[in-house]
């Protein structure tokens, strides 16, 4: 889905306002700033904006087609609805892309970056259009909202989320209620052990507060930045493709289809010593459903 649009379109904007951060980190903050794993953000941006190309509406026509009600946005309310189940449906939607593999092999690229600053907003993964991350927005044009209108609010929710990755702005008093911040936002890319695997939503926070996976950031505990197994290469090819490498050695290592699967569909942490009922039963977790057993 071709959702970045209109992230690409203030993209000169949002240069500009890099630059002003990285000049107030040196100069004000008196740090260093990552000039080279910007570039590389900058270089995967490239990148990731050449994978558009892979035509994924196609799954959002299709669920249109299929549609039970027709929402029209010539009310406000409507326009209401369509952000609360967008919100809703990122909020899956990410938190799937982190506990799921298949889905973290794409998103994991966003949060390589051992620094935090507004460069990482746009370092997003290339892979996402083949995995088939638009099935989970599906369920929106099937309700009735046109798909279009589905790609717009994505945009704008991504568009939104670009400030929020920063390091200069604290925290902002009662918007932390409700809003997905910038405090928020450090909490969920941090690979502190306290900090990990929260803080999903894209505009709002009340759904983490909702489904238990809201994490407060606690200035004594200050976020460290990156993945809990670095990369450890500069090259975007590598960055991008690194997690789809790891499953193909996981998978070619076993003769087991019912580890391959695991390897492929687990949480990322996935590895053949966990119970297979421990690893379904986090996989349902994980996707907000009931394990049956
Ligand atoms: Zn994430
Ligand atoms: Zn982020």
């Amino acid at each position: 889905m071709n959702y970045a649009n209109i992230f690409l379109k203030v993209f000169p904007f949002l240069l500009i306002l890099i630059f002003v951060e990285a000049f107030l980190i040196v100069g004000w903050k008196k740090q260093k700033y990552p000039w080279q794993e910007s570039f590389i953000s900058f270089l995967i941006a490239i990148g990731h904006r050449i994978s558009q190309i892979i035509p994924t509406a196609g799954f959002l026509i299709f669920a249109w087609n299929h549609r039970i009600f027709t929402i029209s946005l010539n009310s406000w309310w409507n326009v209401v609805l369509l952000f609360l189940s967008i919100e809703l449906t990122y909020y899956w939607f990410h938190r799937a892309s982190h506990r799921i593999r298949w889905f973290w092999a794409s998103h994991l690229v966003h949060h390589s970056p051992e620094h935090f600053n507004l460069s990482v907003a746009y370092r997003l993964g290339w892979t996402g259009g083949i995995s088939g991350s638009t099935i989970f927005f599906m369920p929106l044009a099937w309700l009735g909202f046109e798909p279009f209108a589905i790609a717009i609010a994505l945009s704008l929710n991504l568009l939104y989320q670009f400030w929020i990755h920063t390091e200069l702005i604290p925290k902002l008093g009662f918007l932390e209620w409700f809003l997905n911040t910038p405090s928020h936002h450090r909490v969920h890319h941090a690979s502190n052990s306290e900090y990990i695997d929260c803080n999903y939503g894209g505009v709002l926070i009340i759904f983490d507060r909702l489904f238990g996976t809201f994490t407060s950031e606690n200035t004594s505990n200050p976020p460290i930045y990156g993945l809990t197994h670095p990369i450890k290469s500069n090259n975007p090819l590598k960055i991008a493709l690194h997690e789809w490498m790891q499953i193909f050695k996981d998978i070619i290592s076993t003769d087991s289809w019912n580890k391959r699967l695991c390897y492929i569909f687990a949480p990322p942490n996935w590895k053949p010593n966990y119970t297979k009922q421990k690893s379904v039963k986090s996989i349902a977790a994980h996707i907000g459903q009931s394990p049956t057993f």
